[in-house]
């Protein structure tokens, strides 16, 4: 800490550039201010996205993963989930979550803004929709927002900006089915473009959106928001990690100390202070400001920072189809959406609602380990891919998660990232509301799917996810809340938090338009106010206590797959494994009639090198002869799981299998010319409007 270096002042210093920090550094800087924004990770590089390549499904599972602990990459810090009964998903770098994320942008329901009023349990928000409407325009028309106007549960208010994406057959069949029951449905809004907009290109279906939009189609802040700000003069500062805000001597936020990718520190000056961390990486940075006069963290006189964490308790339900639906061709996140269950109906026994959204089908490797991660091996292999592949449907039930004081995010014990914060502890339980909700919605998705005319129909539950709220939540009164209706802390006039979690309540929608919306409405406020916030004192003392600093161990290093180690004999007697995996027949190839064991496989150890030495290990120690190969299969779990993966892997890679099955590969097709949709020449919304053109 002796190296420490004091940056040029700046008026705004935003923590986090993702969906948050970027509305807010983008408003500002347009408006003049001078604004540094400080990141842990780094700008993304659109080409090095995996989703234009064949192998994107396996970039996708581990260095494009959504999961941090799978990432593991430099900018990532752990999650201590040791009291969490769900995972959660992220991206740290420019853009946050938003590189990774399914873009679906539906809006919360008047009503989420009234829980209180309306089911008596938790709160009301101090501000309403109809205050929010005129910001959710607004990001809507900067995100480039692709929907169909006029959706009857919401009040009306412009038309997105961009017509909406295709439903494509998938979306059709399931629209037909709730046309027939009567039930709501509606094209999803996504933050996708179905035309081009902004000088960005219009998507093109590949489905890959997961592992960040090679096109640039779909809305992530490091293309739709920094590049105004850097353009207006801001600076995005990434590799910087930022360890603690610091307060003057009036309590006033003095700026944000940073460690850099050398462990260099700096202080970072600023008039204001943004955080914008998402409501786990911004609970933690206010707890771990703790200091002489806030020993139980900033701006947390409430002592509600880090508590009312909700987290949608994701489900999925999904239908398997005998048509081909080639649902691997399309955008990855919302075809439809259904708000039939929405609102809150005490009569079901439970309290609030859920939102489905109807997702395609994904590709290969998806259909292989399909349902569960599992798969299907053996001579009944190519059967059950042949079920899965496109021919599946899929609703999302997201449910109103409601808050409770003993959800939280806690500094770990036990955790450190690499610079040595001590990582964010998420202590939640799923609630029996919670549980009911989701029961009873998984009941009514598959009636909505076996309508829909799917043969089969399988479940999951608690899915990890990567919608925060609540852990710096508004409020006008101050012992009851962290920040005020203008997302301003209480306790620290020049403090705001602009992520989700100054959520008052979670609603059932996908949080990052109400994120954006709320952060939009902030900012104005900041502009507008700006000459009243008190400013801190420039000179202030900051990193007087070093920060705990454990002993980091180095985690082993993923071995370096060397083509040459693997052998002919090794490369043979992966052939024979993976014969065994999955025989020929059924009109496809075994896996040594398209020599899996030669460049389709270093094709997969080349973009998964991480899996070479635990294939490795396993050849060294398998036996040529099937019945011993069976036999590990069946008696070692995470040794067949990996030669399962490597197997499959290799062998969906090959054209020949491909042609087999029928499957193109992610292919463009451009969406844009824009014919009158099918759903509404059937008249499939008539049961809800009468006026939809
Ligand atoms: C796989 C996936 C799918 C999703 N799908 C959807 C969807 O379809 N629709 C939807 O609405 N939402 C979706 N989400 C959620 C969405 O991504 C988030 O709601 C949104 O990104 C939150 O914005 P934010 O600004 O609060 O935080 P983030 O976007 O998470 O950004 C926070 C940023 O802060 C940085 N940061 C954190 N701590 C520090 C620190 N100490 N120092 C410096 N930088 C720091 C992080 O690196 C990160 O870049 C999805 C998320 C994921 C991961
Ligand atoms: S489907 Fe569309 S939004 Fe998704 S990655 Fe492809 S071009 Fe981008």
């Amino acid at each position: 800490m002796s190296d420490k270096r004091v940056d040029d002042h700046a008026d705004v210093v935003i923590i986090g550039a993702g969906a948050g920090g970027g509305v807010v550094a983008r408003r500002l800087a347009e408006a003049g201010l001078s604004v540094v924004c400080l990141e842990q990770g780094e700008w993304p590089d659109r080409a090095n996205y995996p989703g234009a390549t064949p192998e994107w499904e396996l970039a996708a599972a581990k260095q494009w993963s959504s999961i941090p602990s799978v990432r593991n990459a430099v900018a990532d810090y752990p999650i201590d989930l040791t009291e969490s009964d769900l995972g959660v998903v992220n991206f740290n770098g420019v853009g946050g979550g938003t590189i990774l994320y399914a873009a679906q942008w539906p809006r919360m329901l008047p009503s989420d803004f009234l829980v209180r009023s309306t089911d008596g349990i938790a709160d009301d928000w101090p501000i309403g929709y109809e205050e929010l409407l005129p910001f959710y325009e607004r990001t809507d028309r900067d995100f480039g927002v692709s929907g169909l106007g006029g959706n009857p549960m919401y009040p009306p208010g412009e038309d997105p900006p961009l017509p909406a994406l295709p439903i494509g057959a998938t979306g059709l069949r399931v629209a037909r089915a709730h046309a027939r029951l009567g039930w709501h449905w509606w094209p999803q809004s996504n933050a996708i473009l179905s035309a081009p907009y902004d000088g960005r290109h219009a998507c093109v279906q590949r489905g890959t959106c997961g592992s960040g939009c090679n096109e640039g189609a779909k809305a992530s802040t490091d293309l739709t928001h920094f590049p105004h700000v850097v353009a207006k003069g801001g600076r995005v500062i990434t590799g910087a990690r930022v360890v603690r805000i610091v307060t003057d001597g009036a309590g006033l936020a003095a700026g944000a100390e940073w460690l850099d990718r050398e462990g260099h520190a700096h202080f970072q000056r600023a008039d204001v202070v943004v955080c914008a961390a998402n409501a786990i990486g911004s609970a933690r940075l206010l707890l771990a400001s703790a200091a002489g006069t806030h020993p139980d963290g900033l701006a947390n006189s409430s002592g509600l920072v880090g508590r009312r964490l909700m987290l949608h308790a994701l489900s999925t339900v999904t239908g398997l189809f005998d048509e081909q639906l080639e649902g691997w061709q399309a955008h990855s996140g919302g075809l439809i959406q259904c708000l039939q269950f929405g609102l809150s109906d005490p009569s079901r026994g439970f309290a609030r609602g859920a939102l489905w959204e109807l997702g395609s089908a994904g590709g290969p490797m998806k259909a292989v380990f399909a349902p569960r991660g599992h798969g299907v091996w053996g001579a009944d292999h190519h059967r059950h891919v042949r079920q899965h592949l496109g021919r599946s449907a899929q609703w999302a039930i997201l449910g109103e998660d409601l808050p409770e004081e003993s959800n939280r995010v806690e500094l770990s014990t036990t955790q450190f990232d690499s610079s040595g914060l001590p990582a964010p502890k998420i202590a939640y339980r799923v609630s029996a509301n919670t549980s009911a909700l989701t029961d009873w919605n998984i009941e009514r998705a598959t009636e909505s799917l076996e309508a829909a005319g799917a043969w089969r129909v399988d479940s999951l539950r608690r899915l990890a996810n990567g919608h925060f709220m609540g852990t710096a939540r508004m409020g006008d009164d101050p012992s009851t809340s962290v920040v005020d209706k203008w997302c301003v802390s209480h306790d620290i006039a020049n403090l705001l938090v602009v992520d989700g979690s100054v959520f008052v309540t979670s609603g059932a929608a996908n949080p990052t338009s109400t994120i954006a919306a709320l952060a939009l409405r902030a900012a104005d406020r900041l502009i507008e106010r700006r000459a009243e916030i008190p400013r801190p004192r420039r000179s202030v003392s900051f990193g007087l206590s070093p920060l705990p600093r454990p002993a980091i161990e180095s985690s082993p290093s993923t071995p370096v797959f060397v083509t040459q180690t693997l052998g002919t004999a090794l490369r043979q007697r992966f052939e024979r494994l993976a014969d065994v995996v999955i025989p020929g027949g059924d009109g496809m190839p075994a896996p040594s009639e398209i020599a899996i064991g030669g460049a389709l496989l270093d094709r997969v150890l080349g973009v998964r090198p991480d899996l070479a030495g635990p294939l490795l290990a396993l050849l060294g120690a398998t036996a040529d002869e099937p019945d011993v190969a069976l036999s590990v299969l069946e008696n070692d779990p995470a040794t067949a799981r990996t030669l399962r993966y490597v197997v499959a892997a290799a062998y969906y890679l090959s054209d020949d299998v491909r042609s087999g099955l029928g499957y193109p590969g992610t292919v463009a097709r451009p969406v844009g010319r824009f014919e009158y949709p099918e759903y509404l020449a059937e008249g499939l919304l008539d049961h809800l409007v009468t006026d939809v053109v």
